[in-house]
């Protein structure tokens, strides 16, 4: 695919240490210098050019950010689990007072059953559950990646989510990555994710300096608000072909049967001879 490109792990510290002095607008110079960033470590513990990044797709017209729409059939036959680890900035309340929106025991089982999988993480979510964010960026079984920090939309009219004024896009994705780095999080890479995937030219453009790779998906698990997991199973294993990019969430509170559903769509997709990757292996093919 010869219109993607490979990075250096500098960029992606670049990527994180710009959200790291974005922080330090807000929070005070000090924290800066002293926050860093995972990547930012990686990249400064390795010689240059050792150790690769992982891949990002080149920018669009105008420096556009980049977006990798559907899953990559030269990827063969693989599949890419993706799960969104949804929080919405003001769900904090509703946090308190009891309502879980993570989901340990999806994660547990994507280790039992050895699956890679990429976390696409609100910045919001991190800050909810700490532990586990450190615990799942430190697994090399997983990756991190962006999902903004408030979980509003970046166009109008999208799913009735509140929306992210076009000036604060970009400090809004860089919170997040501030927000993994202060969970401790690593294998935090530079992709993101629209919330409910709504885009447009003006949101690329406003994102251009983050660097990020947007990712989209060509397989809707629909495990939203569901209730049937076999439902969700079969509409998944309908629509994955080679190389698919299924998008799944990460949240009892708003996808209830994942977990039941991940459990019969793996054995049944390694039946069919699919390798289950992270979204970083489909978009390096
Ligand atoms: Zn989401």
């Amino acid at each position: 695919m010869t219109t993607y490109v490979r990075i250096l792990a500098t960029t992606t510290a670049a990527v994180a240490v710009l959200g790291a002095t974005l922080a330090g607008c807000a929070d005070g110079a000090g924290k800066a210098v002293t926050s860093g960033s995972s990547a930012a470590r990686a990249a400064a513990t390795s010689s240059p050019g050792a150790v690769k990044g992982p891949p990002t797709l080149a920018p669009g017209p105008g420096g556009l950010t980049p977006v990798f729409k559907r899953g990559n059939p030269a990827a063969g036959k693989t599949v890419a689990l993706t799960f969104d680890a949804d929080m919405t900035a003001d769900q904090g309340t509703r946090a308190a007072r009891g309502e879980r929106f993570d989901n340990p025991s999806l994660i547990a089982l994507l280790r039992r059953l050895e699956v890679p999988s990429t976390v696409f993480m609100t910045g919001r979510w991190a800050e909810e559950y700490p532990t586990q964010a450190k615990a799942i960026g430190e697994d090399p079984l997983f990756e991190i990646a962006n999902h903004s920090y408030s979980h509003y939309a970046f166009t109008a009219d999208c799913y009735g989510l509140p929306r992210v004024g076009e000036t604060k896009m970009n400090e809004d994705v860089q919170r997040a990555f501030t927000a993994f780095d202060e969970a401790g999080a690593r294998n935090v890479v530079p992709y993101f994710r629209f919330p409910g995937g709504c885009y447009d030219d003006a949101a690329l453009r406003a994102l251009a300096p983050s660097k990020v790779t947007a990712v989209q998906w060509d397989v809707v698990s629909g495990d939203a608000f569901a209730t049937d997991a076999e439902a969700v199973a079969q509409q998944v294993l309908e629509g994955v072909k080679p190389g698919s990019l299924v998008v799944m969430h990460c949240t009892r509170s708003a996808a209830p049967v994942t977990e039941d559903a991940v459990q019969q769509i793996v054995p049944e997709l390694r039946k069919q001879g699919y390798r289950f990757v992270k979204v970083s292996e489909l978009m390096s093919h």
